[in-house]
């Protein structure tokens, strides 16, 4: 753990964070997880994840070492207050509020639990971040649960959890929890499309390869730095196509699409995606409605990238998406993964953004369901 936050160590953190571990191991000594573990694997795992997968610093870590101490255990938040400060013991004051949302009611109340999880989650996005890493371990290990159990968490996980990670821009976990919500409510179809994907993949890397071939070529006697490869579509995405467009397996035409990621830095970055794109279209003929600018416009949630398809060998259309690193990165981790490439303070810009997430959740909604919709 200490080395997965190690970029954002500053003075004294590891004493603080080795001193919430030890704190949360004696909490919960008498414990065990269902798949038998002891139970301080689950909140070192949650704390791994907001500091690898997500880029938090080293409160959110000592919150998420620390989750799950106030539902579980004899520790309070007055213990906690006085342990490490208010800060902490208000996320994790959050983090305990809104476990037990869902317990069976009339969906017009659940629906309003949902909005009241979702603002106090919003007074402090850390809440929201940590409470998505957990959810993330429990669909990673959801294993060991009974049949019954397993449908209600995934089926949570695709209503609330996995748009939540789309709003906040984390499409690595948004994809993992989807697909994982799948493999356990459609067990079958999961399957299929797993096997397809896996009969299928020798055929696609070949076209991937000869695709990229030119491309390679025309960047690198540019003198431009990049990482050029073929992304598959996710198993939950290829479903969502499927059922929505009335296809077949067979005849999603784009179950992968390009990623060209550049290094290119500063006020650079722009002015290098479109020369990148210009190269692009001088190889492969861009079909003009299907270039999507989000460089001059970045999507709500942060996303940054130029999309365009093109016209491949054979004749089949193929989506080109160009970024640099850094827009990748937030792309993938979403904006929290931004802190890392500032040093020193970044109280600032961090308030700029939850400030940003508030004025989301709170837009006036007339009803809770409704809102939940629009959500
Ligand atoms: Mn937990």
């Amino acid at each position: 753990l200490l080395k997965a936050c190690r970029r954002t160590l500053e003075k004294g953190d590891k004493l603080l964070i080795r001193k919430a571990f030890d704190i949360s191991l004696e909490a919960h000594k008498n414990m065990r997880r269902k798949s038998g573990e002891p139970y301080i694997y689950h909140p070192l795992a949650v704390a791994h994840i907001c500091a690898e997968e997500i880029g938090l610093g080293t409160t959110s870590i000592i919150c998420a070492l620390l989750h799950d101490v106030v539902e579980d255990t004899e520790l309070t938040i007055e213990d906690i207050e006085r342990l490490f400060g208010q800060k902490e013991a208000k996320i994790i004051d959050g983090l305990t509020k809104i476990s037990g949302v869902f317990i069976e009611q009339g969906s017009s109340q659940q629906a309003e639990n949902f909005r009241k999880m979702l603002l106090t989650m919003s007074e402090d996005v850390r809440v929201i971040l940590i409470k998505l890493a957990d959810r993330l371990h429990n669909m990673r290990t959801l294993e060991s649960m009974k049949h019954e159990k397993q449908i209600k968490i995934a089926s949570e996980t695709l209503y609330l959890y996995a748009p939540l990670a789309h709003r906040l821009g984390l499409n690595a976990i948004k994809t993992e929890l989807e697909n994982l919500a799948l493999k356990y409510t459609e067990p079958v179809i999961y399957k299929e499309i797993e096997t397809k994907l896996k009969e299928t993949e020798p055929e696609r890397k070949k076209y991937i390869a000869k695709f990229i071939a030119p491309l390679k070529e025309t960047l690198e006697g540019q003198g431009f730095r990049f990482n050029v490869f073929g992304r598959p579509k996710s198993i939950y995405s290829i479903n969502n196509k499927i059922k929505t467009k009335g296809v077949t397996f067979e005849e999603i035409y784009d179950l992968f699409a390009i990623r060209i990621i550049i290094d290119s830095y500063g006020d650079k970055e722009k002015t290098d995606c479109w020369k990148v794109y210009s190269l692009v279209t001088d190889v492969y003929y861009p079909s003009p409605e299907r270039l999507r600018d989000w460089i001059s416009t970045p999507k709500a949630n942060g996303y940054e990238s130029l999309h365009t398809t093109v016209m491949g060998p054979d004749g089949k259309w193929v989506e080109v998406q160009i970024r640099t690193t850094r827009m990748d990165e937030i792309a993938e981790k979403g904006y929290a993964a931004h802190w890392k490439y500032k040093d020193g303070s970044n109280e600032g810009q961090l308030d700029d953004w939850l400030k940003k997430i508030r004025d989301i959740l709170e837009s006036p909604a007339e009803n809770a369901m409704e809102f939940l919709d629009n959500f």
